[in-house]
């Protein structure tokens, strides 16, 4: 439940609120807005009186949330939410674009990618060390060295770097190396790796399950934010359906639904979703269009030489065109690249 604070109420009266919610063995989050004071109390609300938390001093309201996803919710938090790294801004008016290839396959190619990206005006740079492979016989990512050359490219073109954690044992060594982590969608409902994610203090991208809803998809980010990590970024890169023209089923009309229930900001994976480069500028474009905050485009310098996803990923002398007809969309739509 929510509980707003009276307009004047006091540093004691917060606090007051506070121990109240903890006493009953719950979570109190506060959010500070420009005008008023929100306290979210987060966990089995069924132990707290609602009638009780409105006669404390400076409360003016307590509201329940009705939706099961609580802090990943509007209601909690009605202003969109602004991922910072390192000076990029997630979620905003200016849309974000993450590019860069599937696999880090060595640093030569990935060097070459990230000149490709860095030069067409992309904000982050992407590339995986661990690769979730449907084979055990494919490349499986290159792993410790992978991320030291990811790290490389963060210091050579100033980009901030994401790669995906598989593991929670790797929690760590990811986030010391990387800018933003991704839990990819064969992990979506890896609930241990969710609450590891949940305990780091760098952001995280998340995307939704093959075949999970979209409620699946905010309970999941809600399993991250209730440990603590409320900087979750989400992407949606399609899902499972009877096609099989297409790799998935982009569903953009989960944009629109999406933005309406949370506040956390929502990409868009047409690469993955599409699993063939021609048809990823179309979906880029309608992405942007349906209200997306940003896109996750795989973008390779030589895809001839790529590991994995070879057909999906855009061929780097070809991102900065894309980019332009990208910057056009966005300006029709009130927002820029
Ligand atoms: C990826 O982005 O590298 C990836 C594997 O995508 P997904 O988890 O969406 O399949
Ligand atoms: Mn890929």
């Amino acid at each position: 439940m929510i509980i707003v604070l009276r307009k004047g109420a006091t540093q004691k009266d917060l606090q007051g609120v506070v121990e109240e919610i903890e006493r009953a063995g719950l979570k109190a989050h506060i959010s500070k807005g420009t005008e008023r004071t929100l306290i979210g109390a987060v966990g089995d609300e069924r132990v707290l009186s609602a009638e009780h938390l409105q006669t404390l001093p400076g409360v003016e309201k307590v509201l329940p949330i009705l939706k099961p996803f609580k802090l990943a919710s509007k209601e909690f938090h009605p202003e969109p939410t602004i991922v910072e790294v390192n000076g990029v801004k997630i979620g905003g008016n200016k849309l974000t674009i993450i590019a860069g290839p599937c696999a880090i396959e060595n640093e030569d190619l990935l060097m070459r990618s990230a000149k490709y990206v860095k030069d067409a005006g992309a904000d982050v740079f992407r590339g995986s060390a661990y690769k979730p492979r449907t084979s055990p016989y494919d490349f499986q990512g290159l792993g410790e060295p992978g991320l030291k050359l990811l790290k490389k490219v963060r210091e050579k073109f100033g980009m901030p770097v994401e790669t995906e954690v598989m593991d929670t044992r790797h929690v760590e060594l990811v986030a010391k190396y990387v800018d933003i982590v991704r839990v990819g969608a064969r992990n979506m409902q890896n609930f241990e790796l969710l609450k590891e994610v949940g305990k780091i203090d760098k952001p995280v991208i998340l995307k939704n399950g093959l075949s999970s809803t979209i409620k699946e998809f905010l309970m999941a980010a809600e399993y991250i934010m209730s440990e603590g990590n409320h900087n979750v970024i989400l992407c949606y890169r399609g899902i499972r359906t009877f096609e099989t023209d297409t790799r998935f089923t982009l569903d953009l009309g989960a944009i629109p639904v999406l933005k309406a229930n949370t506040h956390l900001p929502v990409l868009v994976d047409p690469s993955h979703a599409m699993g063939k480069k021609d048809f990823v500028p179309a979906m880029s474009k309608a992405a942007i269009a349906a209200g997306a905050d940003g896109l996750l485009i795989e973008v390779h310098c030589d895809p001839s030489q790529a590991k994995c996803d070879a057909a999906q990923q855009i061929v780097g002398a070809e991102f900065g065109k894309l980019m332009g007809d990208l910057r056009k969309v966005a300006e029709a739509v009130g927002r820029k690249i």
